[in-house]
Order: structure tokens, then C-alpha cells, then sequence
């Protein structure tokens, strides 16, 4: 290496002094055409040498442009991704990239890397502010998701008794209607009606009344299996689904609720009047062909059987005329 230096000294000085001997302008556009001209005539080897150093300093510009270039797609790929904030900074970054390909000078580089690193902080930049956007953005959404839930209980939920209202029960019996139908399988539905509730009213006060229609409520949905369902089907009537349930199965159900309720003392919501509650029950169950409007029908007119022989008892469709 020191030879390399020593030669190109040497053909730097012949080269000034021919310049000087020949009363040529020091100007550098001609000094550089003695300089080559000079190293025309040193000897092979020396060439190898000169050629071998430009080419590893070619090859040194060409990894740092490659390096950019790649960080640049990568940026430039992030960017992409970001929302349109971002793209004012996804174009000045490809304009950098298109500089980088026609320079080869390292300090043009190293200016380029500081632009680059300039326009890399003001991605960051409205990158983090994107995120502030994006946090808030989901704090709505969650409120939205929130509000939404809100509206759908009320759509869906009886306000007094927690159980699914009418709209909601009868929506979920279609489906088990269609369920059935479908899979050739059956349902009992349960028709429960508080026996003279008019007079626990009448007796106890409306608010007594609510009491029971709750107490009611959260006595059945401890009682049922998960895969039933329950639901508010009027004033002080309830309609429980038994799916893939048979007529004998779910009479036996309905016996068992009735004669635990006659054991149960409900109270006022001050726990101060104790009140008992008996109800009937009419039972029907789907049969293949049916409409909905057939079943319910069936355990509405048990249920009127059961009201005309007593009260506080069970009638199914069987002991229908
Ligand atoms: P039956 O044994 O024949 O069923 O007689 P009943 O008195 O239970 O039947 P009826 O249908 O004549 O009366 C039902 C009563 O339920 C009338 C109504 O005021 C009352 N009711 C309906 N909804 C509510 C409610 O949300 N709260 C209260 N406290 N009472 C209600
Ligand atoms: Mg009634
Ligand atoms: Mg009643």
C-alpha cells in the first residue's frame, strides 16, 4: 500500500512539474489530464493497485447504497401501512431513494443518511401521534360497543324479571322451531301462569307483585338446565323451552317446578309479607310438521284446562279433546 502512495506522489509531482515547465494553468480539470497521462507510464502492477482501490471503494459506496436502499423499502414498506397521515412522508422517502441511485460520492451519502433519518423522525412522529388517534379511535369503539350492548338488552330483556321479553323469547322459540324441524328432533314448551295473581296484587300491592313476578323469574332460571331457555311471555306468564325434550320428560319437569313452588314462601322486597304462589302449567310438544303458532296453541289450551280444574296443576296436550 505504501508503494501505491509513493507511486502516486511521484506521478503527482512529475506531473505539476511538467505543468509548471510548460507554463500550463494549475487548474484541476488539467492537472487531472497530466495526473493520467503520467500514470500511463508507471508500471502495470501500479495500475492493478490503483484499479484494485477504486473498485473496493466502489463496491464500499455500492453496500452503503444497497444498506439505504434496503432500510428505505423498509421504512417506505411501514409507511404503506400507516393511514394516509403517512404517505406526504412515503413520498419524500422515494424521492431519497431515486437520489441514491445516481450518487456514488460517500459524503453525498452520509447527507442523504441524515435526510433519511430527518424524514425517519417525522414518520415516527405522526406514527405516534397515529397512535394517540388509533387509542382514542378504540376508546369509541368500546364506548360504541358498550352503548350497542345497552340497546340490544333493551330490545332484548324484560327490565322487571332479567328473562328474555316477548319479542326475544319468541324469536329464540323459532329458532328451536327451526332447529327441530331441520334436525327431525322435538321440543316442549312450558306454559306457566301464576294462579290468581290479580289478588296477590289486590292483596300485597303492585310492587308486592313485582316482587313475585322477580322472584319468580330467578326461581325458574335456577331450576332449568343451560340448554333451556326461558323467557317473559306476558304479565305473569312464563314460557319455558325444553329442547330435544319429549312430552313425558317435560310434564315431569313442569310437575317438579310446581311442587317445589308450593313448598316456597316468596316475600315483599322489604322481606316483610310472606306470600305463596302457585301456578299451572300447560305442556305441549312439537311435532314433526307443526307451526310454532300450533304449539304454542296446544299449551295455551292445556293451560286453560289446568286454570278449569283447579288450579295449581299440570295438564299436557294428551288430555286435549
Ligand atoms: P288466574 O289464576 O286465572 O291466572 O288469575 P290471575 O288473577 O292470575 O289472572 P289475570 O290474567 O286475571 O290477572 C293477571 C294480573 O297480573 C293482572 C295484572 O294486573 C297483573 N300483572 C300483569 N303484569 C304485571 C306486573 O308487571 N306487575 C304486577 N305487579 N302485576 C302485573
Ligand atoms: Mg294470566
Ligand atoms: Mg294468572
Amino acid at each position: 500500500m505504501e508503494q501505491f502512495y509513493i507511486t502516486v506522489a511521484r506521478i503527482a509531482k512529475k506531473a505539476l512539474n511538467h505543468m509548471v515547465a510548460h507554463h500550463t494553468p494549475l487548474l484541476p480539470d488539467l492537472y487531472a489530464k497530466y495526473f493520467y497521462i503520467f500514470l500511463d507510464e508507471v508500471d502495470q502492477e501500479v495500475k492493478e493497485i490503483i484499479e484494485r482501490e477504486n473498485s473496493n471503494k466502489r463496491s464500499e459506496i455500492k453496500r452503503q447504497q444497497e444498506g439505504t436502499r434496503a432500510l428505505l423499502t423498509t421504512i417506505a414498506e411501514v409507511v404503506d401501512n400507516l393511514d394516509n397521515a403517512a404517505s406526504t412522508h412515503d413520498r419524500e422517502l422515494a424521492k431519497h431513494q431515486e437520489n441514491l441511485a445516481s450518487i456514488d460520492r460517500v459524503t453525498d451519502i452520509i447527507s442523504l443518511r441524515e435526510m433519511v433519518s430527518r424524514e425517519l423522525q417525522s414518520v415516527r412522529d405522526s406514527n405516534t401521534s397515529l397512535q394517540h388517534k388509533l387509542t382514542s379511535a378504540n376508546e369509541e369503539v368500546r364506548k360504541l360497543e358498550t352503548k350497542l350492548a345497552q340497546i340490544t338488552d333493551l330490545a332484548t330483556i324484560d327490565e322487571l324479571t332479567g328473562l328474555f321479553n316477548r319479542r326475544a323469547l319468541f324469536n329464540r322459540i323459532v329458532e328451536e322451531h327451526s332447529r327441530a324441524e331441520r334436525y327431525q328432533d322435538t321440543f316442549s314448551l312450558l306454559l306457566f301462569d301464576i294462579d290468581d295473581f290479580k289478588l296477590i296484587n289486590d292483596t300485597h300491592g303492585h310492587l308486592a307483585g313485582d316482587a313475585v313476578l322477580r322472584k319468580m323469574a330467578n326461581f325458574l332460571k335456577g331450576s332449568l338446565r343451560t340448554s333451556d331457555f326461558l323467557g317473559r311471555f306476558g304479565g305473569e306468564e312464563f314460557i319455558c323451552v325444553l329442547p330435544s325434550t319429549g312430552l313425558d320428560k317435560a310434564r315431569m319437569v313442569g310437575e317438579k317446578l310446581r311442587m317445589l313452588l308450593t313448598k316456597k314462601v316468596f316475600e315483599d322486597s322489604r322481606g316483610e309479607v310472606k306470600i305463596k304462589v302457585t301456578v299451572s302449567i300447560g305442556v305441549s310438544q312439537y311435532h314433526t310438521g307443526d307451526t310454532l303458532d300450533e304449539v304454542i296453541k296446544r299449551a295455551d289450551d292445556a293451560l286453560y284446562m289446568a286454570k278449569n280444574n283447579g288450579k295449581n296443576v299440570v295438564f299436557t296436550e294428551a288430555s286435549l279433546p
